[in-house]
């Protein structure tokens, strides 16, 4: 086996003859003007589930935006506080490159985690969330002590093309602004403040969840790029930052339970198939696209692993949506409406269901009798019959003639009834029996004919 040499060519900083970035062993000309842009993350009071759900992104994947094989995007240099390959000062070197104004292309902030107010840590001489050293004064850091990330931020937001925030304690300060922190955590956008704006003029871009879809994130860091390249509108966000196209719908409207809802049917217990809304679900009013994309690869996401909504997408999660797993109070008025009115919508849907499980031939030719061999579907008694009669009239009303398989004159009615004269083998282990005889009958009949 050999190990290739570590790489010693690529993008490399003019002043200190750093290596920024390897050079790509595949490397490509990104269209458009920007070439290269470098996403600097940064951690604060963070659990780095936020790192790990953009790493399982999808479309796009986080290696194709820094590959730069997608048409039209500039090549991401990524610089991670966990995946990047360089430690130390090599490491933070391009973050100082960034702060100082003397990077030679655009970059974007990532901030994950939540920001504590650095000012009550450094009370003791300590800190909360840090990264490197200070090679530059902070607000609260000294040159040659840990480096506050929200220092980092403070300094490289005003040069930074976009801020970005992933993840729930980024965007509004998440589980640890909860009710009795002690670390002051905030949101980026409470430290930043509301006149922030980037180099390009936006305010701070906030992508939540706990952890988020990782594929909203990459989505929306890819729609900025192209923005950035003149290659795209930019991107719509609404009052609060998010995405619009992303967050403008709730859980509830794409959710794979809400006809159950509408039809007024509720789980009792975890692992019922039915609305979760009485074991705690908030969906109705909680804007999330987890139903529609799934957690990854459009897989998986709370509903559609049993579990119920509890907001964490939103401000003020987690107290605003607690105590977890108890009906919200605003849905005992939905929910007794829907019970309600679904009782007898449910109904007459379950006779037009059990209409729409017929082939028009069974009717026609056998009399409703379904020729199964699985089971005995029932035969349509006069309500049935009654209630098919009527919503057919309402369905063709306006036609001249009944459309679709009813002329029975196309039917070969004097096909030998093979499986009308039989017994239908509805215990599937005798199947091959009752064939081996209704065959014999058939050859018969033929005979006979
Ligand atoms: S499980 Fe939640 S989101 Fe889904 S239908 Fe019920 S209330 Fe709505
Ligand atoms: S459905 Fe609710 S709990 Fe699940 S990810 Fe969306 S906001 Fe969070």
């Amino acid at each position: 086996m050999t190990i290739d040499a570590p790489p010693t060519t690529g993008i490399v900083d003019d002043a200190s003859g750093r290596l920024l970035e390897p050079e790509a062993k595949r490397n490509r000309a990104p269209e458009g003007p920007v070439k290269v842009v470098h996403a600097f993350w940064l951690a604060g009071m963070s659990c780095d589930g936020c790192s790990i759900a953009a790493t399982g992104a999808t479309n796009p994947k986080v290696e194709d935006l820094m590959t730069g094989i997608i048409p039209g995007l500039p090549k991401v240099i990524l610089h991670h506080p966990v995946l990047s390959m360089e430690v130390g000062e090599d490491f933070t070197h391009a973050y100082e490159l960034a702060a100082r104004g003397e990077l030679d292309a655009p970059y974007v902030c990532i901030y994950e985690g939540s920001i504590a107010d650095e000012r009550i840590a450094a009370e003791t001489d300590g800190y909360f969330s840090a990264m490197g050293l200070s090679a530059i004064e902070g607000e609260t850091g000294e040159a040659g002590k840990p480096m506050p990330t929200a220092d980092r931020l403070a300094q490289m937001a005003p040069g930074a093309a976009a801020v970005i925030a992933i993840g729930t304690c980024a965007t509004w300060g998440g589980i640890p602004a909860a009710a009795g922190n002690p670390t002051g955590s905030m949101s980026t956008m409470d430290f930043l403040g509301k006149n922030y704006r980037s180099a390009l003029g936006l305010p701070v871009i906030n992508v939540p969840g706990c952890p988020p879809i990782g594929d909203n994130f990459t989505e929306t860091v890819a729609a900025i790029l192209l923005f950035l390249q003149g290659m795209g509108p930019l991107p719509e966000f609404d009052e609060l930052g998010r995405p619009a196209w992303l967050f403008s719908e709730t859980v509830h409207r794409g959710c794979t339970r809400a006809g159950y809802y509408e039809e007024g049917v509720f789980a009792k217990e975890y692992g019922d198939k039915e609305c979760l809304v009485e074991i705690g679900c908030w969906g109705p009013v909680v804007n999330c696209n987890i139903v529609s994309r799934g957690f990854q690869s459009h897989m998986g996401g709370c509903m559609a692993s049993g579990g119920p909504c509890i907001g964490c997408t939103m401000p003020g999660f987690p107290d605003k949506f607690a105590p977890f797993y108890e009906a919200p109070p605003g849905s005992a008025v939905s929910s007794a409406a829907s019970r309600t009115v679904g009782f007898g919508i449910r109904r007459l849907r379950a006779l037009s269901n059990h209409n729409a499980n017929r082939e028009v031939r069974w009717d026609e030719l056998y009399g409703g009798e379904v020729p199964s061999g699985w089971g005995e579907p029932e035969n349509p008694g006069p309500l049935k019959k009654a209630v098919k009669f009527f919503y057919q009239k309402l369905q063709f009303s306006g036609d001249k003639k009944k459309p679709g398989r009813d002329d029975s004159d196309r039917w070969h009615t004097d096909m030998p009834p093979r499986a009308r004269n039989m017994q239908a083998p509805h215990d599937v282990s005798g199947a091959a029996e009752s064939e081996g005889r209704a065959r014999e009958d058939v050859d018969e009949t033929w005979e006979r004919r």
